[in-house]
């Protein structure tokens, strides 16, 4: 039906503005964890991140959203048993799964946390359905796995045997004192940093109308006591996405991320510096503040992308039209 009088001006306005709006160019970047990824796995994990970009990429394409193309290409990751999110988590100091997961929507600012899931396969959908579905913006343990059964998301066994095998000698390294649990947290990561980072992920994406969108999703440090919440499911430290400012998300040790609120610190640092100025900007701060153990991807209102990390590796993929499919594995020492 058409509108008449003063509505239908207004109506002639927004049609013409909308015919006339100019379609941003869809950007994403992924990431793969900040942990220490040992030299034979560095192959399969860069295709993990490339396919799961590719994905993302995918749907930016088909002109929907930034949100659904983040949550894509975040259980694509999920699903990949390479990666310490959904299906591969790492355990906890007793031996279990409790992943964590966020996402945010940078056009409304809403987003949501999910934490301590034993058995969801995609606890990035459910993040979603919390973010949707409810006024909260961090649920964890039994009930918000309640509330994926309503919802119908799939059930998995996330625990998987090569990740039992890496915490039983975690655990042995532990107990013959080579390694002092939690206590020097930071040199712990410096020294023995593939027992205590996982391959967590994340993904930052721009869709054609310009919206902005972050997730990630992770089964937390290894030997994690029972109960912690890192900073994955935590808005402004394991991830933010606004749309006047940018978007950001984190990976390495939670604490530190938490403590020095990390993601939204890099999306205020780009009110008036790239993506690239502001991730390498907030990694240089976290070094002096903190110490080592953080890695950073970051997405510009204006599509550019950046990483930053001072960690031994940091795994990621990036996709935009004009530089094609990017992705790397770097090492720092
Ligand atoms: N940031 C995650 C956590 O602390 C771990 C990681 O990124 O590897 O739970």
């Amino acid at each position: 039906m058409q509108p008449s009088g003063a509505s239908r001006l207004l109506y002639l306005v927004k049609m013409r503005r909308h015919r006339t709006q100019k379609l941003a160019n869809p950007t994403i970047i992924v990431h793969g964890g900040a942990g220490d990824w040992p030299q034979n796995k560095h192959s399969i994990g860069l295709a993990g991140v490339r396919k799961a970009a590719t994905r993302g990429f995918q749907i930016l394409q088909q002109g929907r959203s930034a949100i659904r193309a983040v949550e894509v290409a975040v259980i694509e990751m999920e699903d990949n048993p390479i990666f310490n999110a959904g299906t591969g988590s790492t355990l906890n100091f007793e031996g279990k799964v409790e992943a964590d997961a966020g996402i945010m929507d940078g056009r409304t600012l809403r987003g949501a946390g999910v934490a301590l899931l034993h058995h969801v396969k995609n606890p990035i959908s459910l993040a979603r359905i919390v973010m949707e579905k409810t006024d909260h913006a961090l649920l964890a343990g039994k009930t918000v796995e309640r509330l994926g059964e309503v919802y119908g998301l799939p059930k998995a066994n996330l625990r998987l045997p090569e990740r039992v095998r890496q915490w039983k000698r975690a655990k042995r390294e532990l107990e013959n004192g080579s390694i002092k649990y939690f206590s020097r947290n930071l040199k712990l990561v410096h020294d023995k940093g593939r027992f205590f980072l996982g391959d967590t992920v994340g993904a930052l994406a721009m869709d054609q109308k310009g919206n902005l969108a972050a997730a990630d999703s992770t089964g937390g440090v290894s030997l994690k006591l029972p109960g912690r919440i890192g900073d994955s499911p935590i808005l402004g430290a394991g991830l933010y996405a606004d749309n006047k400012l940018g978007a950001a998300t984190a990976t390495g040790v939670g604490e530190i991320a938490m403590r020095l609120v990390v993601s939204k610190s890099v999306c205020d640092a780009m009110r008036s510096s790239t993506a690239q100025g502001a991730a390498s900007k907030t990694v240089r701060d976290v070094t002096t503040l903190a110490g080592r153990g953080l890695g950073i991807v970051s997405l510009d209102r204006k599509g550019r992308y950046g990483v930053a990390h001072n960690t031994p590796h940091l795994c990621w993929a990036a996709l935009t039209k004009d530089k094609g499919l990017v992705s790397k594995m770097v090492g720092i020492r």
